[in-house]
């Protein structure tokens, strides 16, 4: 075994393998982009090296600066994770020259696989059943239309370099084939520089269906059994399952059998995914099934595998590079319970799962263990960028049998505080407590035919959420307002008393709060032992108390229940049983940010986009008059005069993008 092992990727799974590395006692070595000299895959490196800038085109695959670190570093191994350079046969083999071991399988087998024309012939001769379809070299438009109408509609357009859903297209009647070949075609050249594509028949009711294979150097080939992985949006997974529902006996031996038969077709050494697509028309009972793909890499959903067969495919991926026979035959390799993976992704599931950014504010998940396995890349405070994959971790929960596993994942979800960018943890928790889910009704339509049941509803937030946010609100005043007199050492000043900070006979104030364009006044009444809190609609009596690790453990009308609010600037998130609703505060005390006090300025709250600019150097401006107009998470904030001034320089226009704390307004010093 090498004693240094680099990892060419970065995020959830370069941590994961990190992980591995350590308990086997390999020292490790990150790689890193300047966007990512924070990142928590670099901190938990023995040794981080920079290999440039933000752009992955320009860091994380370029192959020449990574093989350099490696020489530097003295690594006698590279993992190169999933995605980037994992697939790369030129840098399998630019390893292999260097003399350092790439974690992977030979760059003639992934040449093999590279190209899904190509992996769908060589399965063809060693008798595995791909798809129908046409993949041949002719590529001339009305060859393949020729092709799509003796197929038969619906057919899909597939790139062959493709890769994680790019360059595919469905197309139900021959009227639409044109354009849609254009599509996939410009798509593919885009993304993989390639424009060639080949046609199948475009299965109705199908499931994702896949194999995890291993094969070792001295010839041997395993599989760890099948994945369901049928829950899908945009041709993208969400959420992955083993072993998959109601699988019979006998298709999954079948199944098997094929995946090492193809691995076995191409001398298949390391971990590897054969892809199969099973026509459920008819239910899974005798379904016929396709290959679709070979993935010669690491999957991002291989951990739901390690969680029923009790093995470590790092591990493995290790010891079988190292030149180790697989640790075990066939025979030993056995499904204990069942798992199920989840992807939080940073996306907006109601903006049809568009992808978002930001700093992550909050980030807790709850406790984990045997039953619940989180990977992430991510800690609260850190940003997910435009940069790169917008997935904020995997959980991933095991228990005896299916159902148990989904009631672990509800739980589990629910205790996810996820603020800062919008995640799919909602839509995640409605899939698992959707009736045709636990039924394991599954098939790669499910998101989209459910898609009313799964999609959270935006706006109208619940009399629960408003309670919520104004308690939070009340209580961190009374938190600041004791601080501050023990700081100013007068426990007596009126800044110390918890009812006080509006004191009149009926003790109580009126909290603004916004829910997209509907503004909501809320009541706080000041009682001794607690609060009341008036609301359009009805009152609350409430009390609570924030807890070291920043929850509200609020008591809402004798209910006790955890929930968790971030204040961004005017920007409120509530987090409760996994949701996570946004409100406005108007505070007429924090409005805009001050800087060290001395001159004043505006500063960006959050990453996002200038949408307006109000200001000018020179003018002479009013505290709290609107000034710049920032969008950011999909709302608008508007940013005014900390106090009476004048302008000094306004640093953006709008368009621009800006970080979290760029100083946007400045304002002239003040004698
Ligand atoms: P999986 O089946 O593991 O989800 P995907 O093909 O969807 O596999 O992709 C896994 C990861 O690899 C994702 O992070 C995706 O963004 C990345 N990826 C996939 N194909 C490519 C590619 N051709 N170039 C760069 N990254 C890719
Ligand atoms: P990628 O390389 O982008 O992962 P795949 O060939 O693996 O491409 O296909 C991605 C997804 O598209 C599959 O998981 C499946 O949901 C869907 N798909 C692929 N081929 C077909 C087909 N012939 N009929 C219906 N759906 C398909
Ligand atoms: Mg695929």
């Amino acid at each position: 075994m090498f004693d240094k092992l680099l990892i060419a990727n970065r995020g959830e799974i370069a941590c994961r393998i990190m992980e591995t590395a350590r308990r086997m006692g390999v020292r490790t070595v990150a790689v890193y982009s300047e966007a990512d000299a924070g990142s928590r895959h670099v901190a938990m490196a023995d040794e981080g090296w920079l290999i440039g800038p933000a752009a992955a085109a320009e860091s994380y695959l370029v192959a020449d600066k990574i093989l350099e670190v490696a020489k530097s570093s003295g690594a006698g191994a590279i993992h190169p994770g999933y995605g980037f350079l994992s697939e790369n046969a030129a840098f399998a083999e630019a390893c292999e020259d260097a003399g350092i071991i790439f974690v992977g399988p030979t760059a003639d087998a992934i040449r093999a696989m590279g190209l899904k024309d190509a992996a769908k012939a060589i399965m063809q001769k060693a008798k595995v059943p791909v798809v129908p379809g046409y993949h041949d070299e002719d590529q001339s438009p009305d060859v393949l239309k020729q092709a799509a109408a003796d197929i038969g509609y619906p057919v899909l357009i597939k790139a062959v370099a493709g890769g994680g859903g790019k360059g595919m297209r469905q197309v139900h009647a021959e009227s639409d084939f044109d354009e849609a070949l254009e599509g996939a075609m410009r798509e593919s050249k885009a993304a993989f520089g390639d424009d060639r594509v080949l046609i199948e028949k475009y299965l109705t009711k199908p499931r994702h269906i896949e194999i995890q294979v291993f094969g070792d150097k001295a010839g041997n080939a395993v599989h760890l059994f099948e994945r369901d992985c049928s829950l899908q949006r945009r041709h993208q997974k969400v959420v992955e399952e083993a072993p998959a529902p109601d699988m019979p006996l006998a298709l999954r031996e079948q199944m098997g059998a094929a995946a090492v038969k193809a691995a076995e077709a191409i001398g298949y050494v390391g971990a590897g995914t054969v892809e199969f697509i099973v026509d459920v028309t008819n239910g899974l009972d005798g379904a016929e099934f396709f290959f679709m793909e070979m993935n010669t890499r690491l999957q991002v959903e291989h951990p739901v595998t390690e969680m029923i067969t009790g093995y470590d495919l790092v591990e493995w991926q290790l010891r079988v590079a190292a030149g180790e026979d697989l640790p075990v035959g066939q025979d030993e390799i056995s499904i204990n319970g069942h798992a199920i993976e989840v992807r939080l992704y940073a996306e907006a599931p109601a903006n049809n799962f568009l992808p978002s950014t930001g700093t992550l504010s909050r980030l807790r998940f709850g406790a984990t263990g045997p039953h619940v396995r989180v990977d992430t890349g991510v800690r609260e405070g850190d940003q997910v960028s435009i940069h790169y994959d917008p997935m904020i971790a995997k959980m991933i929960v095991w228990d005896r049998d299916r159902s148990s596993a989904l009631r672990r994942l509800r739980v589990a979800l629910a205790d996810c505080q996820i603020a800062g960018l919008n995640s799919n943890t909602a839509f995640l928790i409605r899939v698992a407590a959707h009736p045709a889910f636990i039924d394991g009704e599954l098939d790669t339509g499910f998101i989209e035919r459910h898609a009313a049941d799964l999609i959270p509803e935006t706006g109208g937030v619940p009399y629960r959420v408003l309670v919520l946010a104004a308690l939070d609100q009340v209580l961190r005043r009374a938190v600041d307002a004791r601080h501050m007199a023990t700081k100013s050492n007068d426990p007596h000043s009126p800044w110390a008393q918890v009812n006080g900070w509006v004191m009149n006979d009926d003790a109580h104030e009126v909290l603004r709060f916004a829910d997209g364009d509907e503004e909501i006044a809320v009541t706080v009444h000041y009682q001794t032992n607690g609060y009341i809190i008036d609301m359009p609609g009805g009152s609350v009596r409430a009390r609570g108390e924030i807890d070291v690790e920043g929850n509200l453990i609020a008591n809402i009308d004798g209910v006790r229940s955890i929930a968790a609010v971030v204040k961004e600037g005017q920007l409120i998130t509530v987090m409760s049983h996994g949701s996570a609703q946004r409100l406005t505060l108007h505070d007429p005390l924090e409005v805009g940010d001050m800087e060290d006090g001395g001159s004043g300025a505006i500063t960006a709250p959050m990453f996002g986009k200038i949408v307006q600019v109000m200001a000018m150097p020179g003018d002479v401006v009013e505290k709290d008059m609107p000034l710049v107009i920032l969008e950011a998470m999909k709302m608008e904030h508007t940013l005014c005069a900390p106090e009476n001034g004048v302008v000094a320089e306004v640093n953006v226009v709008a368009g621009d993008q800006i970080d979290d704390g760029a100083v946007l307004v400045s304002f002239e010093e003040k004698e």
